[in-house]
């Protein structure tokens, strides 16, 4: 079964779905991760953005694997690197190009094969798993997403101040939403929950009871065998 989490940057969809995942004994794919390799990547190697072949190229090259909770580039931990305020800038550059989404969206749909999912990112309802048994999209105000995105950096002992921070984040909100393949929208059969104010424990308590209800559902709904059978 695939549970997809969707949402804008900082309405708390990464420790959501790592939790709801954990609670379910499902696995996790954190698709905004692929995302920042792939820009981490280009960094490092000082790729001129504007250069659309070299970009496709780039996605091609590097080798991202998931080892919980660890994320590597071509065998190399970067958990921490890709969460480094000059990657989220420059994710931008990938997140736009339509090979790169092509190729991970190819990724995401084969790390899936056999699995129980939880997979969070921006399209995951829409464009990667239209047919997923449970949709969520997770929200919170502008404000309540810069205040984690601030306090999430200073941990990692970035001081950034709030100001850039929201200033940031709405640039990132417009692009996702504007972007025209893999854009930020809500499935329309996604249900929208707000996490303003409630602690990330509630949300993930209320996601688990849905889940588990789906999954009763559709434990008890005939198969086409069956169906077949009564006709
Ligand atoms: O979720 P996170 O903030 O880590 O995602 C980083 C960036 O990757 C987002 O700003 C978005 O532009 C892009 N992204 C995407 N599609 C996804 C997940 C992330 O375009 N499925």
């Amino acid at each position: 079964m695939i549970v997809t989490i969707d949402g804008p940057a900082g309405a708390g969809k990464s420790s959501v779905a790592k939790r709801l995942a954990d609670r379910l004994g499902y696995d996790f794919l954190d698709t905004g991760a692929m995302y920042r390799v792939v820009a981490l990547a280009g960094l490092r190697s000082g790729i001129d953005w504007d250069d659309a072949d070299a970009v496709a190229q780039l996605v091609r090259s590097v080798d991202i694997r998931f080892e919980d909770p660890r994320i590597l580039l071509n065998g190399e931990d970067v958990s921490g690197a890709i969460r480094a305020n000059e990657t989220t800038v420059a994710v931008r550059h990938v997140a736009d190009h339509p090979d790169v989404r092509q190729h991970l969206v190819s990724l995401q749909r084969q790390f899936a094969v056999g699995r129980n999912l939880v997979t969070e990112g921006r399209d995951q309802g829409t464009l990667v798993f239209p047919g997923a048994a449970c949709k969520f999209f997770l929200n919170a105000s502008a404000q309540e997403r810069a205040r984690r995105r601030v306090a999430d950096l200073r941990v990692r002992g970035q001081e950034v101040p709030f100001e850039d921070i929201l200033r940031q984040q709405q640039r990132r909100d417009d692009e996702d939403r504007q972007r025209p393949l893999g854009g930020l929208i809500m499935a329309a059969d996604a249900l929208q929950i707000d996490t303003d104010g409630i602690s990330l424990d509630r949300v993930v308590q209320r996601l688990e009871q849905i889940v588990r209800r789906r999954v009763e559902q559709l434990a008890g709904e005939p198969t086409a065998d069956s169906t077949d059978n009564q006709s």
